[in-house]
């Protein structure tokens, strides 16, 4: 038996394995390398380094997976295996595209293209086709990522390869819907779909799913592309890839929004922020949190729109300052100037956001101030004659007395009620009978002081706190008031009304007194008043 495999190396080959995932062929695919490497046979090391390194990849670790591959790489040319040197090539372009070194992947991919051709392996050179188109999507440029991905999509066609085929039309369908062709891309996801379902591939059905749903969100078909976007989101549960759940909550949540419904938008956009919290996926949470925010404001609920948005703020802060730092470490490590310079961009608009977003907040906050003013005011007066209501006038009733009862200052009430008030409704309609009750008003408040209080205390009875009053002022003032409205007519739409008031008054005597027992007396004294004749005062003796 010569299989001598040290432990520390299998072991390590487990850590390794299950930190990035790997699936158990792929485990037992570097072991068998392994092995390979310590009975000393040549070739075998290379393999072991190209699966750590795809396996790398898949897991997200490109710079783990570039060294890997590196070693790889190293093997391969000391051994003369092209082939292998061939797929190390695939990897390594993807390797370098999502660490953000374009040259380099260029090259990569230049390199792996004639080399595959120099073997005649069609197979490599539609996959590499298929990761430059790739390449180009990430640096936005839909056109090139388009046509190397048809490109890619006719090789796999011709050679049989239906998992690349789905693949590639998800890939079109994605490049030509950033370009607004829907219909096209709706023809490439319905072709892409059955595919996947019929292989099994669960990624791809939630990569198709999702894009598929995106596209008729644009088209604001919000009930399929919400199906579609959950659908996606339960096979990413099942893969555990919670970052594309919470992108799609964010996407889902937008749309919602922006289809006039925030209820439904609302739980979807806080599952995004509960994600976005736990594994701190800071530039979604502050995403989410601007939506949510969106979302309570659409439904009017103020308050908690304002708390989210403040919390966006605080989040996006904290997002834009990691960005900061990464942008620095990147340009410490060299990287190419348009990089760099695409970072700094990125961390402007990033800048403007805020500010945008900090003047949105103090606007929300300047609206919410005027509309709690205006809901104060509302609670205080009467809308048809912006007197104060009933309600204000119970609360400053009894404070008034007291204070005049303190300082032994004299005051009165009067209660006010318009004479056959029923008929100017019945003959010329209520609208002219509220007429009647505005200027009613007016002349009741340009008729007496100042402080004293006019109130309107019910259909068309009024109730007026005359302040620092006695009995005698009390009676100028009721002779003063009627006069006012029964020595002209009020002017209305129906033309010029005679109208008269009826008073009831009460003056405060020495005794403990509180509004409601002074309006008892008022109201009958105004009793009185209608019963002998109308149009006149009557002020309840004292005693
Ligand atoms: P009186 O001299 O005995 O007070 O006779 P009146 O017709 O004024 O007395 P009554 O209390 O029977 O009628 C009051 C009327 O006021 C009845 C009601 O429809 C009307 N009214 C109450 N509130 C309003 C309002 O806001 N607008 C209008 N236009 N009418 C109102
Ligand atoms: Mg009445
Ligand atoms: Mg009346």
């Amino acid at each position: 038996m010569t299989s001598t495999v040290a432990p520390p190396i299998a072991e390590q080959i487990a850590a390794v394995c299950s930190q990035v995932l790997l699936t158990p062929e792929a485990t037992l695919a570097a072991l068998r390398a392994d092995c390979a490497r310590a009975r000393g046979e040549q070739g075998g090391v290379g393999l072991a380094a190209l699966i750590y390194g795809a396996a790398l990849l898949q897991a997200g670790d490109g710079v783990g997976s570039l060294e890997a591959l590196g070693d790889a790489d190293a093997d391969a040319r000391a051994t003369g295996d092209d082939a292998l040197r061939l797929q190390v090539m695939v990897s390594r372009s993807k390797a370098l595209t999502i660490t953000g070194d374009l040259q380099g992947a260029l090259e990569c991919f230049r390199d792996g293209m004639e080399l595959s051709r120099a073997l005649g392996d069609r197979h490599t050179e539609g996959v590499l086709l298929l990761g430059l188109g790739f390449f180009h999507g990430q640096l936005e440029e839909s056109v090139p990522y388009e046509e190397y991905t048809r490109l890619a999509l006719a090789r796999f066609r011709e050679l049989g390869d239906p998992q690349r085929v789905a693949l590639c039309l998800n890939n079109i369908a994605g490049s030509i819907s950033r370009r607004k062709r829907y219909a096209e891309a709706l023809a490439c996801y319905e072709e892409a779909l059955p595919i996947a379902l019929g292989l099994g591939w669960r990624r791809g059905q939630a990569l198709i799913l999702a894009g598929h749903g995106g596209v008729l969100l644009h088209q604001g078909h919000i009930d399929e592309g919400k199906r579609m976007y959950l659908a996606s989101n339960a096979i990413l549960e099942e893969l555990g890839d919670v970052f594309q759940q919470t992108r799609h909550l964010n996407l889902l949540g937008r749309a919602l929004l922006e289809g006039g419904r925030p209820a439904e938008a609302l739980p979807c956009l806080e599952a995004a922020v509960r994600h976005a919290e736990a594994r701190r996926f800071e530039i979604e949470l502050s995403l989410a949190l601007e939506l949510v925010s969106r979302a309570h404001e659409a439904l009017g609920d103020a308050p908690s729109a304002l708390r989210a948005l403040r919390r966006h703020v605080e989040e996006g802060a904290i997002a834009g300052n990691r960005r900061t730092e990464e942008v620095v470490r990147k340009l410490k490590l060299e990287h190419r100037l348009s990089i760099a310079k695409r970072e700094a961009q990125q961390q402007e608009s990033r800048n403007d956001e805020l500010a945008a977003v900090n003047a949105a907040l103090t606007e929300a906050m300047r609206q919410h101030e005027a509309l709690q003013d205006e809901l104060e005011r509302l609670a205080r007066t009467d809308p048809l004659t912006g007197l104060l209501n009933r309600r204000r006038m119970d609360e400053l009733g009894d404070r008034e007395i007291e204070r005049c009862q303190r300082s032994s200052a004299p005051l009165a009430v009067m209660l006010a009620d318009v004479d056959h008030f029923k008929r100017i409704n019945d003959r010329y309609g209520h609208a002219v009978g509220d007429e009647v009750l505005v200027e009613m008003a007016a002349r009741l408040k340009g008729n007496v002081r100042g402080g004293d209080l006019v109130a309107r205390w019910g259909g068309e009875e009024f109730c007026v706190l005359l302040v620092d009053t006695d009995d005698e002022g009390a009676r100028l003032a009721a002779e003063r008031v009627r006069r006012a409205i029964a020595q002209r007519p009020f002017e209305t739409s129906a033309g010029p009304l005679k109208v008269t008031l009826s008073l009831g008054v009460v003056a405060l005597d020495d005794g403990p007194a509180r509004l409601s027992g002074l309006l008892r007396q008022a109201d009958a004294a105004l009793y009185t008043a209608k019963h002998r004749g109308r149009d006149q005062y009557y002020l309840a003796p004292t005693g």
